[in-house]
């Protein structure tokens, strides 16, 4: 006997609906993953960060048309990163829509756009940071444009704070902190003429649309380029002294970020390195190999690995942002004897900057890799390679030659070890200078393979300064390293 199995109308209408919610939820999804790219970072959070529970990562994109920089803070947990993908790609999105605007513009001028997006990190009490974004893009034009956004986050709890896990506020309180703000930024001086009251009222009005945060000294209040006053001004913090504001503050929270802040810990011992002062025969085949925009929590030890193995030395460009969030690993780098450059603080174009920007931007990333290694960075490596006149006085009055590359293994475009591989011994010749990334783990995976490739040619690796005294190169230069 046959035994029919009847399903209840309403079984199958709701099979049916959750059929389709699927179908659309698989849509959406799609669409997401494409807007925000590459964005989510699928790498592992590590614990070497000083920030516990906090990881960085900077990507890089170059095209004839613009370059980009994205230093993105990002946590284990997605809950926390999705806000803030959310606003790198919508400051992506803006940036891409500004170059189709000026293409023609820029094609002209022969300039490229650029969008760099920076992050500084502070610690309020355990677990609880306070990251400011910061995007500047320039389009077109002679004028960037700076928009700024904050995130209070708690990995105790696994989520961003909002306004009222911070503040306690009635209606008394907000009107006072509003008030607080007004005056704060009429008080000063540089941008008090540039400011209009209505746009200020305006970007005040409803406060859960304030962008803030939150230290033990401040509470600090952003408004972007152009939102409260004319450009001269730029993009506009207003820090409110924590006196001013304590009486606001969720009194939870208060407590919280009144523990105590350890201080970071600066005395280093000064441990005196035997440079290894490996004598270098003139006619030798030597080839510098580089590692730009590390130290990669994951990726850089096992390129140290590999090295170490075959008694490689190498020159790591370093990037200010990164080392300060991997300080121990870029001391490691410096004790197993390698040379390390500055790769500046947060990868811009330094073209498109004013001469006292580009000594900032070098300069801080310079005092962060000396707290962190002890040694002073030896060589300048612009990011992209792109330099002018302004960024050559600046190497030349901080004594940094500027290493360039003559081979560019092409890793951030491959992301493939044989590819990799291919594409440095096609090229490379006695006096090259090789360009690689510490951040890929494809180019760790390359490394081993390159390295037998090129010791069964004759070749030794050496650093770029030892390359460049080889060579009796002296200046600034830029120097390019030979190609074959
Ligand atoms: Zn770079």
């Amino acid at each position: 006997m046959i035994k029919r199995i009847k399903l209840p109308a309403w079984f199958v209408i709701v099979l049916l609906l959750a059929g389709i919610t699927f179908g659309i939820n698989q849509v959406v999804a799609k669409v997401l993953e494409e807007s925000s790219e590459s964005n989510v970072p699928k790498e592992k959070v590590v614990s070497s960060s000083v920030y516990p529970g906090l990881n960085i990562k900077t990507k890089t994109k170059e095209t004839d048309l613009y370059t980009l920089s994205v230093s993105q803070p990002y946590t284990e947990f997605n809950k926390v990163n999705k806000p803030i993908d959310e606003w790198v790609d919508k400051q992506k999105k803006e940036f891409t829509l500004g170059i189709k605007k000026s293409q023609n513009m820029l094609e002209k001028n022969g300039i490229r756009a650029h969008l760099n997006i920076q992050a500084e990190t502070e610690k309020l009490a355990d677990k609880i940071y306070t990251l400011e974004l910061q995007a500047y893009q320039i389009t077109g034009g002679a004028n960037g444009m700076t928009k700024m956004k904050s995130f209070v986050i708690d990995l105790n709890q696994k989520k961003l704070l909002h306004l009222d896990d911070v503040f306690q506020l009635d209606e008394k309180a907000i009107k006072d902190i509003q008030n607080l703000i007004t005056a704060e930024l009429h008080s000063n001086q540089k941008i008090s003429s540039y400011i209009s009251d209505d746009l200020v009222k305006k970007a005040l009005n409803t406060p859960e649309k304030w962008k803030w945060s939150v230290s033990p000294k401040n509470v600090t209040f952003y408004f972007d380029e152009y939102e409260i006053a004319a450009g001269a001004a730029g993009a506009i913090k207003v820090e409110i002294p924590m006196k001013k504001v304590k009486p606001y503050l969720n009194e939870k929270f208060a407590k919280k970020i009144d523990v105590k802040i350890p201080e970071k810990e600066n005395s280093k011992e000064e441990e005196e390195h035997s440079e290894d002062k490996v004598k270098l025969d003139t006619d030798g085949k030597y080839v510098a190999l580089t590692f730009d925009d590390g130290p990669h929590p994951e990726v850089t030890p096992r390129i140290l690995d590999t090295l170490k193995k075959h008694d490689a030395k190498a020159t790591f460009f370093m990037l200010g942002s990164q080392v300060e969030y991997y300080p121990s690993l870029a001391n490691k780098v410096e004790e197993a004897g390698h040379e390390i450059g500055n790769h500046t603080m947060n990868h811009q174009d330094l073209t498109l900057l004013q001469p006292s920007k580009i000594r900032e931007e070098v300069q801080k990333s310079n005092r962060i890799i000396e707290n962190a290694t002890g040694q002073t960075s030896t060589l300048l490596r612009p990011p992209y390679g792109a330099s002018n006149g302004n960024v050559k006085q600046v190497a030349k009055h901080m004594e940094t030659p500027m290493a360039m590359w003559s081979v560019d293994s092409l890793d951030w475009k491959s992301r493939n070890a044989t590819a990799v591989n291919e594409e440095v011994m096609s090229n490379v010749a006695p006096g090259s200078i090789v360009l690689l990334h510490d951040i890929h783990p494809s180019t760790a995976d390359a490394l081993p393979q390159l390295l037998t490739s090129l010791e069964k040619q004759g070749y030794q690796m050496v650093t770029v300064s030892q390359l460049l005294e080889l060579r009796e190169k002296k200046g600034v230069g830029p120097y390019y390293g030979k190609i074959g």
